[in-house]
């Protein structure tokens, strides 16, 4: 299932205290960035835009060269090895084919050691892979903008590479071209066996794609995890904001356990004194309450729930409705209702 390794992976990428710093006068863009990766496995770098995502990304691709830091793969130093010799495949927003030639030939770029034959072959097989058969014949231009992008990926893929850069492969389409071509990339590597490592400032499709997620702010990585872990378990305030919308709350922390406006709750992990606490907003239960302490002061339809900003005194928190709780979809509750707040679930203390 996603986000759980099930054996032990060899270590494909190893990056150390990677940096780049472009202006003297600025904070460094990329600030000694560490992380690792298992062969064949799925990292997203997630964070808003200008973090440091691309640069890193870069680094490791050998498009710009870091400051300090290192970057191995498969135990071999390739930091100052230029990007035609590192073996990586690399993805672009823009995808990046070649107008003047067909998408059979574009696959085919990278495959110029083998025979005619074998890379005609070879070609086939990939078009097919994306579920591209018979389109071989066509230019680019006479594809659809998701088309495109399968055939930048069934070119980068024809050579296996053990790890494939992705910069914001999704951008250019759909929204619902994006959720069905993200499921296939993520498809087609696992079955071609290449790590891959993508970039995205959407929490979403970081969530739905990758093995591991690592969070950037500033420069910085905060948190590596599992969807899973990143969610439930954010480090600090940022993820917990970012990943899931968090609502930040105070409390007074007592080992397993904390007091808060709520009541007391339950942590997901111990702490002691006084917490922020992040609290997820569908975690918070809302019902209608005339007598209620806290007001709907403004509210989003999103079809499979409600979003419900709530003022609660001097606090406003974001409440997330769905189907399960009895509400949302049948009568939703109006912006101006009074209403009360009940939290039934764990709480994570964040710094
Ligand atoms: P986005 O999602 O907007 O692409 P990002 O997280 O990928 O953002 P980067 O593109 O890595 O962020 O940029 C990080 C910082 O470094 C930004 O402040 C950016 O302006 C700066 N930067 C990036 N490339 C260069 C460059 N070639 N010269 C100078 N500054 C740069």
């Amino acid at each position: 299932p996603l986000g759980f390794r099930q054996t032990p992976v060899d270590v494909l990428l190893e990056v150390e205290g990677l940096s780049r710093h472009f202006h003297a006068t600025e904070a460094p863009a990329v600030d000694r960035v560490s992380l690792s990766l298992g062969e064949g496995e799925l990292m997203a770098l997630l964070g808003p835009s200008g973090c440091g995502k691309t640069t890193t990304l870069r680094m490791i691709g050998g498009l710009e060269m870091p400051d300090a830091g290192s970057v191995r793969l498969r135990g071999r130093d390739i930091t100052r090895l230029p990007v035609e010799k590192r073996g990586i495949g690399i993805v672009f927003q823009d995808y990046a084919l070649f107008p003047h030639l067909s998408v059979r030939d574009n696959v085919k770029f990278g495959l110029r050691k083998l025979t005619r034959a074998a890379a005609d072959a070879r070609a086939e097989e990939m078009l097919a892979l994306v579920g591209l058969e018979g389109l071989g014949g066509r230019k680019p231009h006479q594809l659809s903008g998701g088309q495109q992008q399968r055939v930048a990926l069934a070119r980068t893929l024809a050579v296996s590479p053990p790890l494939v850069l992705l910069d914001e492969p999704f951008s250019n389409l759909d929204a619902a071209m994006r959720v069905e071509t993200r499921q296939e990339v993520r498809r087609l590597l696992k079955r071609i066996g290449s790590a891959g490592i993508l970039v995205t400032h959407d929490q979403e499709e970081a969530l739905a794609l990758a093995d591991r997620i690592a969070v950037m702010e500033k420069g910085r990585v905060l948190q590596i995890g599992t969807p899973d872990e990143i969610y439930r378990n954010p480090a600090t305030r940022f993820v917990a904001a970012f990943i899931g919308r968090s609502n930040i709350v105070p409390g007074r922390a007592n080992g397993m356990d904390v007091e808060t406006a709520f009541g007391r709750l339950p942590l997901s992990r111990a702490a002691n004194g006084r917490v922020s606490l992040a609290v997820r907003p569908e975690q918070i239960m809302i019902e209608a309450d005339p007598t209620g302490p806290a007001a709907v002061v403004g509210r989003e339809f999103r079809g499979h729930d409600q979003l419900y900003w709530v003022q609660e005194g001097e606090r406003c928190l974001l409440v997330i409705s769905g189907l399960g709780q009895g509400q949302g979809m049948g009568a939703p509750i109006a912006i101006g209702d009074r209403v009360r707040l009940r939290i039934c679930d764990c709480v994570t203390p964040v710094d």
